[in-house]
């Protein structure tokens, strides 16, 4: 086994969710079970796009993609239970441990023009923004609008809820992802939401 840390965990077991039922976070109640735990999967099975390799990013790079500039591109993919959902990507493949100086010194600054973009929206409050950088190895920051007043949807489980809730129209989805994009092209960059 790899670690200490490896060694205590209670793989096959069902752990409590009692810490979490109850939370003014957690979207479920009742009798919530937790899944059992999985042994370790080692070596890590492969991510989309390593090494550059069958990237979904690089194989359609525009697909998706609402604005853009030099470097970076912004995609918003389709209506879903929050007001805006979209990720942040460079135009060229990198992993964040790789990303060159140039791009690590707009990464800030685009992060937040993105996200005061989207907080514009009416119906907005806050941009979250967060990497996970499990499915894909391109680096990809997903930054997700929580609607203005709705409090169960703080923190992380916001990702949840964007399942959870009703997917916006179409249409509405079609006015925001121009909203943003016409914002960020403001101050650089081009627009590519029709
Ligand atoms: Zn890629």
């Amino acid at each position: 086994m790899t670690s200490d840390y490896h060694r205590r965990l209670p793989y096959g077991e069902r752990r409590s969710a009692e810490p979490l039922v109850g939370h003014p976070f957690f979207p479920f109640e009742g009798d919530v079970q937790v899944v059992p735990l999985d042994e370790p999967v080692l070596p890590e099975p492969t991510r989309g796009g390593e090494g550059g390799e069958d990237c979904w990013s690089c194989s359609e790079p525009d697909k998706d993609a609402i604005w853009r500039d030099a470097q970076w591109k912004l995609k918003a993919r389709k209506p879903s239970g929050l007001p805006f959902v979209a990720t942040l990507e460079p135009r060229d493949h990198y992993r964040l441990d790789n990303l060159p100086p140039e791009l690590t010194a707009t990464l800030g600054p685009t992060i937040q023009r993105v996200a005061k973009a989207i907080q514009d929206l009416d119906p907005v409050a806050r941009t979250h923004f967060n990497r996970w950088g499990d499915g894909s190895e391109h680096f990809h920051l997903w930054f997700l609008a929580r609607p203005l007043g709705m409090m169960q949807l703080r923190g992380a489980m916001i990702a949840i809820w964007d399942d959870l809730l009703p997917a916006i129209p179409a249409e509405e989805f079609t006015a925001n992802a121009r909203r943003v994009a016409a914002a960020l092209a403001e101050h650089g960059g081009e627009a590519l939401a029709g």
